[in-house]
């Protein structure tokens, strides 16, 4: 069997017979790998705790015969311990993983959004932002190569005020050609931050209503982008 050796970063795991594990790891050089990590369910399998949700590590993959290759051996990169020992952390690490295993696909190498992932969980690791899922949600669009438009309205061209959030459309729009929700001039403000380069000041200038607003259109944006892109992948499928 061939061997090879790459870095990545668990996504998720799953329960395999009485002591194996699946785990489903964003490589460097691989895309999405899963591997079964064999008897990682003993107790005091020290392996097995290099291999949980958020872990960064060097591992040694054993190709399998099927679409499942054999993890052989795993190294720490980064325990990322301060987001296991706080469940707000936590839970946006959890959301980064979700939205990386909705863009990856398996095999496919895609350096860039490996390197994003591992980015912004060591930025999480460093101290909690609460608008770390965002910012990562919105370079993942950009790095797709659907960048929303924050600088001037999708319609016309002008530069604003900008007031509401076109997603259909790709950006947001003036008030002579409002369309969707309502945006505040607060929320135009972190959305051309987090794109226009000014990410850290974003993630650390802003708290309060603002915040939960970003999210809400980010997200909004970000699944109707991924089902959209389920849908044609499903139609690639039936024709
Ligand atoms: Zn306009």
């Amino acid at each position: 069997m061939a061997l090879y050796r790459d870095r990545g970063v668990v996504l998720r795991t799953y329960k395999l017979g009485e002591a194996d594990r699946i785990v489903v790891v964003l490589t460097q050089g691989h895309g999405k790998v899963r591997a079964v990590a064999k008897g990682v369910r003993k107790t005091k399998s020290r392996f097995g705790a290099r291999l949980e949700p958020t872990s960064h590590v060097e591992l040694l993959f054993y190709e399998g015969r099927s679409d499942l290759d054999i993890v052989s051996q795993a190294e720490s990169i980064d325990h990322f311990r301060p987001l296991r020992d706080d469940l707000d952390r936590l839970g946006r690490a959890i959301a980064l993983l979700e939205a990386a295993d909705q863009l990856s696909l398996e095999r496919e190498a895609n350096a860039p959004l490996y390197d994003m992932l591992v980015g912004a969980l060591r930025a999480l690791a460093r101290r909690d932002a609460p608008l770390v899922v965002s910012g990562f949600l919105l370079k993942a669009l950009a790095l797709e190569g659907f960048r929303p438009q924050v600088e001037a309205c999708v319609a016309c061209g002008s530069e604003g005020p900008l007031v509401a959030w076109a997603m259909e459309e790709g950006g947001l729009r003036c008030a002579a050609h409002r369309l969707g929700p309502a945006v505040s001039p607060e929320a135009v403000g972190v959305l051309q931050d987090m794109l226009g380069g000014r990410l850290a000041s974003a993630l650390d200038g802003s708290r309060g209503p603002v915040v939960s607003e970003v999210d809400h259109l980010v997200v909004r944006a970000f699944e109707h982008h991924v089902e959209r892109r389920l849908r044609s992948v499903s139609a690639l499928h039936r024709g």
